[in-house]
């Protein structure tokens, strides 16, 4: 089965919540979708098995040879991506969109368009199972199409090496990205924060996923911060027919769990929050 973790905001927990299921498994295959900001990676070391080069696009390069620094291209170029450095015309990496209008116009031709080719897909394996991660350089986009590729490639290596449970991590946010992390999936966890910026990501997420027409569940993560809030957010979601799967209370030991590369039941097994996701891990799971 496939579980994915998604939150409408970052900075929930999202991803200690992925790496706490990810362990209690006998063996999963973990996908870390967040291809933007992916971070598992860090905490589950996992090994180095194969490498894919994503290409996210492309960007505009000049060569000096041919250019005469005429200036035409950066007046025409809508991202402000094409400008005078150093008394020379200079292409950003990072604000070229990759539209090619400037290799169209440029009047010596000494633009031309390369893919970029700095993103990867990594796939490996850590203690748990397989694990696999997309990174999409800085400045890069089509991250939905990179977290298409991660899954297909979680997808294929459940299905060689007969692992049942795919836990995704999934983006913050509710663009193409999470999108392309929930589809197809059997159930998708929102994890959300007793706060009212939290509630309105968590109705725009819900927004988003009760399209699907998938089995949705909802964590309450830190709700002791604020017991009002949490029991509106319980109300909210009791309203519209959503499950709330749990409620976790703040522990300083979580965020010691990450910094000792440990996901939380690793790091405190016998502690109050570790039981309380398990119970919540084998409730989603059934
Ligand atoms: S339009 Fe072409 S020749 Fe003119 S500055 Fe740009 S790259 Fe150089
Ligand atoms: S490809 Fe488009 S965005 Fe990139 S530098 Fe040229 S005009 Fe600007």
């Amino acid at each position: 089965m496939q579980i994915a973790v998604i939150s409408g905001k970052g900075g929930t927990g999202k991803s200690s919540i992925s790496a706490a299921f990810a362990t209690l498994s006998d063996k999963v295959v973990l996908a870390d979708c967040d291809v933007d900001a992916a971070n598992l990676y860090i905490l589950f070391n996992p090994t180095h098995e194969e490498e894919q080069v994503y290409i996210s696009g492309q960007k505009a390069e000049i060569d000096y040879t041919l250019c005469t620094n005429c200036g035409l291209c950066a007046s025409y170029c809508r991202f402000d991506a094409i400008s005078l450095v150093n008394e020379k015309i200079t292409i950003s990496d990072i604000l070229c969109d990759g539209c090619k209008l400037c290799s169209r116009i440029c009047p010596t031709e000494a633009i031309s368009m390369i893919d970029s080719n700095d993103s990867r897909m990594f796939a490996g394996t850590f203690r748990n199972g397989k694990m696999v991660y997309g990174r999409l350089a800085p400045g890069e986009d089509n991250s939905g199409k990179l977290v298409n590729i991660v899954r297909d490639k979680a997808k294929e290596i459940a299905k060689a090496e007969n692992i049942d449970t795919i836990i995704i991590d999934g983006p913050p946010g509710i663009g193409c990205p999470m999108i392309s992390t929930i589809t197809g999936v059997d159930s998708v966890v929102i994890v959300t924060e007793p706060t009212l910026s939290g509630k309105h990501d968590l109705e725009r997420t819900i927004e988003i996923t009760s399209k699907f027409n998938l089995k949705t569940w909802v964590i309450i993560n830190k709700f002791d911060l604020n017991e009002d809030m949490t029991l509106e957010i319980e109300n909210y979601c009791r309203g519209i027919d959503i499950a709330i799967a749990g409620k976790l209370g703040f522990d300083p030991q979580v965020v010691q769990a990450m910094v000792n590369c440990k996901s939380i039941p690793e790091w405190i097994p016998n502690s109050t929050i570790s039981k309380q996701i398990r119970e919540i891990f084998e409730n989603i799971k059934n």
